[in-house]
């Protein structure tokens, strides 16, 4: 039986964290590897973006754990430690990337992380390499502006030159993901005016086959998230582990075996 609800992952860097709010964002290769693990063990299966495209449209079935793991950014830590996981299992995995910052760093994080740490990104060896090897490659905007903060020159700029300066690098690109999520209809039409045929939000929840292709939902992985707590996550559809959540969801459950639901 095909999945009827597809949940995605939204990881960002992997790598040793420093403060608060890089232990939340960034996580370590150990804890990376343990959360691959545990998903293997319960029986979930990556997919690659393409055939969640393809299920989304009704032209694939997918098996009933599958799931789509999606890095933002772009760091050279998921080269380094989440890739050779990811390599072992043959899981798939798409990566959205700031096209103006490749082989930089991610200078926009200066202002919100508290102690201004940046790091490096992948540089276009690294992608050439990691597309040969399972990773799919598409748009975070050129340089991870908010786009609901730009005039209408610097959201085009944002969006359709993110989509022109990776095709100029030889990754063309069909998929967006929202910098921070931030996005109204102003930004969605933006998106798609540019070319992108779907584009991540940071919305929770599942997504079903009938998605709005612009406001596809994620779960948001953080890197103080245990094995057992991204096993809650993933199985509840939610970004809210704990224990009120499980009881809502098996309330939930038994409503529909009554026939209530
Ligand atoms: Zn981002």
């Amino acid at each position: 039986m095909s999945s009827e609800r597809i949940p995605v992952l939204m990881y960002h860097r992997v790598g040793d964290a420093h403060n608060m709010w890089e232990r939340k964002y960034c996580i370590s290769p150990q804890r990376f590897a343990e959360h691959m693990k545990a998903l293997l063990q319960s029986n979930w299966q990556a997919v690659s973006i393409d055939d969640f495209m393809a299920w989304r449209h009704g032209n694939k079935a997918l098996p009933k754990k599958a799931f789509l793991i999606s890095f933002d950014d772009g760091f050279k830590g998921v080269y380094e430690y989440a890739w050779p996981v990811l390599r072992q299992y043959h899981w798939p995995a798409v990566m959205f990337l700031v096209s103006n910052l490749i082989g930089q760093k991610d200078t926009w994080s200066k202002n919100e992380n508290p102690e201004g740490n940046i790091y490096p990104l992948l540089n276009r060896t690294e992608i050439a390499e990691m597309a040969q090897g399972g990773f799919s490659f598409h748009g975070h905007s050129r340089n991870h502006r908010d786009l609901t903060t730009l005039n209408e020159t610097d959201l085009i700029n944002e969006t359709e030159g993110c989509k022109a300066e990776l095709n100029l690098l030889g990754i063309p690109c069909r998929y967006f993901a929202y910098p921070y999520g931030r996005f109204s209809e102003r930004e969605m039409s933006a998106v798609k005016a540019a070319g992108f045929e779907a584009a991540f939000s940071v919305q929770p929840g599942f997504n079903r086959t009938d998605v709005d292709m612009f406001r596809i939902r994620r779960l948001d992985i953080f890197g103080t998230d245990t094995s057992a707590m991204l096993l809650k996550k993933i199985t509840l559809g939610s970004n809210d582990g704990r224990l009120s959540a499980w009881a809502k969801y098996y309330l939930k459950q038994l409503q529909s075996r009554l026939g209530l639901g």
